[in-house]
């Protein structure tokens, strides 16, 4: 059994991440969503809603699960079996900081390899702090985010204090 990790912030998830888990879904018999509990790392959203939004948003996809992980990313990999970790890759902007974690995720576990699935052309310039942005000024984020959860993307921005 192949298991492939997709870890991130998902802060909160997007279509560009959700493209990324669908495409790994159709290559591993499973894909655990690794939610990354950083605490030195300002999120909108609470790790709770983090999870419960892209627990929500994978839900048609009957071989990926969600999870959080609090310490190394490899250590994880290895006490769930898993093999291969995937990422996505947009602009050039994210290969240096992609390479260095790839590299150093290897040195920490050499059973473990880095996937890089590219981009959808469409989601090339998506990112979570965009779709944060536009909804914090009330603006459309239709199509940025999975339709489920867009509403409590929304609501969430509309009350900021929830
Ligand atoms: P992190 O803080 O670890 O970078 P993110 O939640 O920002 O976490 O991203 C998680 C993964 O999803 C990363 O591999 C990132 O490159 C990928 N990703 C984010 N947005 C997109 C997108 N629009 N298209 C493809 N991959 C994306």
């Amino acid at each position: 059994m192949k298991i492939a990790v997709c870890p991130g912030s998902f802060d909160p998830i997007t279509m560009g991440h959700l493209d990324i888990i669908t495409r790994a879904s159709a290559l591993f018999d499973r894909v655990i969503v690794l939610i990354s509990i950083n605490v030195a790392k300002k999120t909108a959203f609470t790790l709770a809603e983090r999870e419960a939004l892209t627990a929500k948003a994978v839900a048609h996809l009957p071989n990926v699960e969600v999870d959080s992980f609090d310490g190394l990313l490899v250590e994880y990999v290895r006490a769930r079996q898993a093999t291969v970790i995937v990422r996505g890759l947009r602009a050039m902007s994210d290969f240096e900081y992609e390479f260095q974690m790839a590299l150093a995720n290897k040195r920490l576990n050499p059973e473990a390899e880095t996937m890089f699935l590219t981009t959808a052309a469409e989601n090339m310039y998506l990112s979570s702090s965009l779709v944060k942005q536009i909804a914090g000024f009330g603006g459309n984020i239709t199509g940025l985010v999975p339709a489920c959860i867009q509403p409590e993307i929304e609501a969430r921005f509309a009350n900021p204090s929830r």
